[in-house]
């Protein structure tokens, strides 16, 4: 069992930086966990506190429940897996496979089934007699997982290990990963900035902001329940459009808009009647034409075709959004003037002072 806690966690960086502030987390045994959040915002430095690869300021980690707050990162039973892959270049991929359990004085045999078993999971038997700069980026990641999975560690720690890799071969060993986690369930803490990573490889997605814990949940939560603007703003791509609207009985209105807000949040944005609230709407939940009370005009100023689909960008007002999921056949060009509806429950709303979220309709 290797559930990872996190208690009041602090680091400060000498005494001007304070990169962790308080954080509280709970994963669950076999869980995968993705930490996100925009550069510098105390992701990697979690992570190495969990790895033991920083102090703690303050506070607890528990691993497996046993507290590791002085624990050597050897002693931790982790193994992480970095975004240069840190392979011995002078080495076959055999040897690199073989360099930790060699060092823990594991017999030959027992190195060599822990190997076939990973090579097997990994696709890396026809690879093994290579040195690492006769692979292909992907494949020396494939190698720096398998120096981990034989191991068999507690606890998997991924620090962005993907992104030197280009776009598609990213895609590719997202799912790698995915099955890997699937065949091999082990607890794993996965740090990105890059929020389609952390949606689709978490079971739950941890979103940090300058050193705090915005939001804990399961990818879909996070994304159709943001607890504040700036979840509502990082997951989710594009990102959801923001417009200042003012709550009147009924309805929120701003220049060249007027929504019908319907229950629950009309109930809830009542205590906001005759002020300011931040409206925010996802570009893929605008439609085409006219729904009864829920419709507005916009401008459109750019048209992107993809073939799937196509993406505008437009003047609501004084605003720009951002429209999504526009059929590819559709004639629209810049310059026109559309019809745009956002059907029920599309709606969220967040304080304009404190940007919590207030409710969504
Ligand atoms: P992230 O992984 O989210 O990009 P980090 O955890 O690496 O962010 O860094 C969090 C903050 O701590 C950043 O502002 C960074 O500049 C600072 N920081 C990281 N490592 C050190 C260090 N060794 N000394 C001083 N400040 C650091």
């Amino acid at each position: 069992m290797a559930a990872i806690s996190l208690a009041k966690v602090n680091k400060h960086y000498g005494s001007l930086h304070h990169a962790v502030k308080d954080v509280d987390l709970e994963i669950a045994d076999k869980e995968f966990v993705a930490l996100v959040g925009p550069s510098g915002c105390g992701k990697s430095t979690t992570l190495r506190m969990i790895a033991g690869l920083e102090d703690i300021s303050s506070g607890e980690i528990r691993i497996g429940g046993k507290v590791v707050n002085n624990l050597a990162p050897r002693d931790r039973d982790v193994a992480m897996v970095f975004q240069n892959y840190a392979l011995y270049q002078h080495m076959s991929v055999y040897d690199n496979l073989a360099f930790g359990l060699r060092n823990k004085k594991v017999p030959e045999r027992d190195i060599k089934a822990a190997i076939d078993r990973a090579a097997e999971i990994l696709g890396l038997h026809e690879l093994l007699k290579r040195r690492p700069r006769q692979l292909s980026g992907g494949q020396q990641q494939r190698v720096a997982l398998g120096r981990c999975l034989v191991r068999n560690p507690l606890v998997f720690l991924f620090d962005e290990p993907l992104s030197n890799l280009d776009a598609k071969l990213r895609a590719q060993m997202r799912v790698e990963i995915k099955r890997l986690h699937a065949q091999v369930p082990t607890t794993s803490v996965f740090v990105t900035h890059d929020q389609v990573e952390a949606m689709t490889l978490g079971d739950r997605v941890v979103v940090m902001r300058d050193g705090r814990v915005q939001q804990v949940g399961t990818p879909l939560t996070v994304y159709a329940r943001p607890v504040n603007r700036f979840v509502a703003g990082f997951i989710g791509a594009p990102a959801m459009n923001f417009v200042e609207v003012t709550v009147g009985e009924g309805k929120v209105s701003a220049p060249d808009l007027d929504l019908a807000v319907s229950e629950p949040s009309g109930a809830a944005l009542q205590r906001y009647r005759g002020r300011k609230v931040v409206l925010g709407m996802r570009p893929e939940h605008l439609v085409l034409g006219e729904i009864a009370g829920r419709s507005f005009e916009a401008a459109v100023e750019v048209v992107e075709q993809l073939g799937s689909e196509i993406l505008l960008e437009a003047r609501l007002g004084a605003t720009r959004i951002t429209v999504a999921r526009v059929p590819a056949e559709a004639s629209v060009a810049s310059g026109d003037r559309l019809r745009l509806s956002v059907p029920p429950g599309r709606l969220h709303f967040f304080d304009p002072e404190t940007d919590e979220a207030i409710a969504g309709s």
